[in-house]
């Protein structure tokens, strides 16, 4: 049998969390309620959060904070999330929008995950809460690499610096079908430049592996570089370094790999898809 609990409080949401090993966060439950209709979860505990800090945004510092239950309907209504528009944008149609929340983006199977590359093109933290103590804050990198292990915890916030010019911010998710279709792949960049070169890079990608990654060998044949054609060329040839994409049915893994770069140097260039 399902039981739904609802907590006023983070803590209380950790605490059902970390104490029953069939108790699972329901955030917009655009995932959980597809697995509840179609009969995959059938038993178990479904925790609903209340408490306002879970939907909490904190975006005109330095340091921007969203709450885990923040929904991408809520990242778009934000004139201050301007350059997180594109990702929040790609998810879904306005229906999904309205109730998928970033949280829940972060634990989505791939090739879902699109504002997740987003959020690690900008080096975000997790804070992730354990029980009834306070949180910790986690690279999302290392959050990712351990999620499939699960037993987490609560997902309480992202964070990350607000980038200093949006306009460095790039994001282009590919899909067959348009405006809805999912993922055939992602990339996000956030290409910070002093002097004309640019200067710690980040790139990230989804639907090119098991997880959304960071595209270590793009970062690395950039830094320090004009954003022109040589470079741009040194990008798309790194571009593949690290990727194992799957074949689904989206996409072949050959597909993917075929216009991975392409699409990269579109981006990079400035160009339309
Ligand atoms: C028609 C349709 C189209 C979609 N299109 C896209 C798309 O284009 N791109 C895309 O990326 N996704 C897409 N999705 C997938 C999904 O809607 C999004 O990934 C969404 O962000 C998931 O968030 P949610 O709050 O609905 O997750 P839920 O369904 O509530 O939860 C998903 C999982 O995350 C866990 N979870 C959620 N929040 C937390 C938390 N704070 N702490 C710990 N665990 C948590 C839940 O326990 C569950 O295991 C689509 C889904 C549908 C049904």
């Amino acid at each position: 049998m399902l039981d739904v609990r609802t907590c006023a409080s983070l803590s209380e949401a950790a605490g059902i969390l970390s104490g029953d090993r069939q108790a699972m966060l329901i955030g917009g439950g655009t995932l959980v309620m597809r697995d509840v209709n179609e009969g995959r979860l059938t038993e178990g505990t479904l925790v609903r959060v209340t408490d306002p800090a879970y939907r909490q945004m904190s975006v005109s510092g330095a340091r921007v904070e969203l709450g885990a239950g923040v929904t991408m309907a809520m990242v778009l209504a934000s004139r201050e999330l301007a350059y997180l528009h594109a990702p929040a944008r790609g998810i879904g149609g306005p229906a999904i929008r309205t109730m998928a929340t970033i949280g829940g983006n972060l634990f989505a199977a791939t090739p879902y995950g699109d504002f997740t590359v987003a959020l690690l093109a900008l080096d975000a933290q997790v804070v992730l809460q354990a029980g009834y103590g306070s949180g910790r804050a986690m690279p999302l990198e290392d959050f990712l690499a351990g999620r499939e292990r699960g037993g987490q915890g609560l997902v309480t916030a992202v964070q990350f610096s607000r980038p200093q010019n949006p306009s460095e911010l790039f994001f282009r998710k590919i899909a067959r079908v348009k405006p809805k279709g999912i993922s055939v792949l992602s990339i996000a960049a956030h290409l910070p430049s002093s002097s004309g070169r640019v200067a710690q890079a980040r790139v990230a990608y989804g639907a090119m592996a098991p997880l959304p990654m960071r595209a270590r060998g793009v970062e690395r044949v950039l830094e320090g570089k004009a954003l022109d054609q040589p470079a741009i060329q040194a990008a798309k040839q790194a571009a593949l370094e690290g990727c194992r994409p799957a074949t689904d049915a989206i996409a072949s893994e050959w597909y993917r790999r075929e216009i991975l770069p392409v699409h990269l140097g579109r981006l990079l260039a400035g160009e339309p898809r």
